[in-house]
């Protein structure tokens, strides 16, 4: 760019005033100040930017791409249009500028096709901004997350995948990282949580997926350490990995991911965590950090959006290991969309560490009143709250009233089958009131994944001893929405129970 004396006179040229000129060449001075500090400093800026001088920063990445041009405005300039000449089969062309400006004008993705992580010739500008967006969420999840720089969060790679698939292109580069061993390594051992992705994941990597059983102490599903131990030893040489989880619904509670971490170092197996929503739980990061100190953590998966409020799509892998960061970039078939990196690039330049602090301390100061007025609406109907303490993210209440008593010679199986019909109708009441997001797990609900079957699914666990439903407490969630949650959920408890009265006076009428 022209220096800003040549800009000074040129301004003063077309009959502007230098003093006018010195005013607005001063905002030009700053925001390239703000361009230079993030380049020298790679780190997350304290305060997040405007939208002008983000969106400036896009374009000055994509001009530094090359093929940069819609078809649409392609033959206005010739000599624009022939200064390169794209003869291979893929070359950034963008037909739409409506298309072209939902990416800033960058469209030749990420990586290329031997590693995702390597810079793309035609892009240099897509290249730097990938590495970038890399390096400022690292700083978000050491500063703002309070992961630890020397341990999970020492090295990291973004992946325009959601949180599964992210975990079963890790799998998938563990495994052939491990082809070369004496013996078949086809199992992971996955402490069960319920959620299909994470079970899919082992699936899609060509692994077996032995699920290994958690317990309840009080109303909490925890990990069977016990058991882990036992699955451990009973399938010794054949374990790839293992699969804890660190953010879940209640009343699962995080994974002892510590205690996990030392059987892995003990046994030599890899060992994954699933920190899907973790990241914006303190008490969450300090486990993992821990985890990583007195055992063995190869990799930590977490979601973009879950985390960072973002469109669904990305995830971010961690690991104290830059050698399975490295494989992980190497085994991704293909070029890769930087769509869900730019998102997140955009976000994390847009909060700055400020406003990611500040969303995190939001969330905590909801967290204060949140158990207790949920305790207030639950106890209202004569219910009462799951008391899961390790759990600081999602939140549960009872639900055994809201199923009709059981008959004392009644079918266990009907009986189940139907209360949970029952039970699973509130759920949809309270969708059918715009409160989504909740999840009303009936007792001994029965689910098929991949030929797998699971008792009780939704709790983690065969026989949780309650019909519950549950509520997160999540990022970016504002207190007017959880207040407007607490009318409507005590709303729709009244009016459930008051349909059920109903019904029950007219089969006894009939
Ligand atoms: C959200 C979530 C997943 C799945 O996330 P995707 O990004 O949809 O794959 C897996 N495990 C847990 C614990 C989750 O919360």
């Amino acid at each position: 760019m022209t220096g800003i004396d040549d800009l000074s006179k040129s301004f003063q040229s077309l009959g502007i005033p230098k003093t006018h000129a010195t005013v607005g060449l001063t905002n030009l001075i700053a925001s390239t100040k703000q361009y230079n500090s993030l380049f020298i400093h790679k780190r997350l800026p304290e305060y997040g930017w405007s939208d002008v001088q983000i969106q400036s920063l896009l374009f000055l990445f994509s001009t530094l791409d090359t093929n940069n041009k819609t078809l649409a405005t392609c033959g206005n300039n010739e000599e624009d249009d022939t200064r390169w000449c794209g003869v291979g089969e893929r070359e950034g062309r963008v037909f739409s500028s409506l298309v072209s400006q939902r990416h800033y004008g960058l469209s030749h993705g990420m990586g290329r096709s031997g590693d995702i992580t390597e810079p793309q010739p035609k892009a240099a500008g897509s290249s730097a901004l990938v590495k970038l967006a890399l390096l400022l969420t690292l700083d978000a999840l050491r500063r703002g997350s309070k992961l630890d720089a020397k341990g999970p969060a020492a090295y990291g790679i973004l992946l325009p995948l959601c949180t599964g698939m992210s975990i079963s292109l890790l799998l998938a580069s563990i495994r052939s990282k491990e082809e070369n061993s004496e013996t078949k390594k086809d199992i992971v051992l996955w402490s069960r949580i319920d959620q299909k992705s994470c079970f899919k994941a082992i699936h899609s990597a060509g692994l077996i997926c032995v699920v290994v059983p958690t317990k309840i102490e009080g109303d909490e599903v925890i990990t069977d350490i016990d058991a882990m131990e036992a699955a451990l030893s009973k399938h010794e040489g054949r374990v790839l990995a293992v699969i804890t989880t660190s953010s879940c619904f209640t009343p699962r509670v995080p994974d002892a991911v510590d205690k996990v971490a030392k059987l892995c170092k003990v046994s030599n197996v890899y060992h994954i965590i699933n920190n899907a929503y973790g990241l914006q739980c303190a008490k969450t990061s300090k486990l993992i950090n821990r985890a990583c100190v007195v055992g063995r953590v190869d990799a930590v998966v977490c979601s973009t959006d879950k985390n960072f409020l973002v469109p669904v799509g990305g995830a971010i892998i961690i690991s104290p290991s830059k050698n399975i960061i490295g494989e992980v970039g190497k085994v991704y078939a293909g070029r890769a969309s930087s769509s869900p990196i730019v998102d997140l690039f955009i976000t994390l330049l847009s909060m700055g560490m400020n406003g990611y602090k500040r969303l995190l301390k939001e969330r905590t100061s909801v967290l204060e009143t949140f158990p207790e007025r949920l305790r207030e609406v639950a106890e209202k109907h004569g219910e009462r709250i799951l008391v899961c303490p390790n759990n600081t993210v999602s939140f549960g209440l009872t639900l055994d009233g809201l199923a009709r008593p059981k008959e004392v010679d009644e079918l266990d199986e009907n009986y189940t089958q139907s209360t949970a019909k029952e039970i699973t109708s509130f759920g949809a009441m309270l969708f059918s009131r715009c409160v989504s997001g909740t999840r009303v797990v009936p007792r001994s609900q029965l689910k098929s994944i991949g030929g797998q079957d699971f008792i009780g699914f939704g709790s983690s666990t065969n026989e949780y001893p309650h019909a519950y439903m549950t509520a997160a407490c999540a990022i970016g969630v504002s207190i007017f929405e959880i207040e407007e949650f607490y009318v409507r959920l005590d709303k729709t408890l009244t009016e459930f129970k008051r349909k059920k009265k109903k019904k029950a006076q007219k089969i006894a009428c009939n």
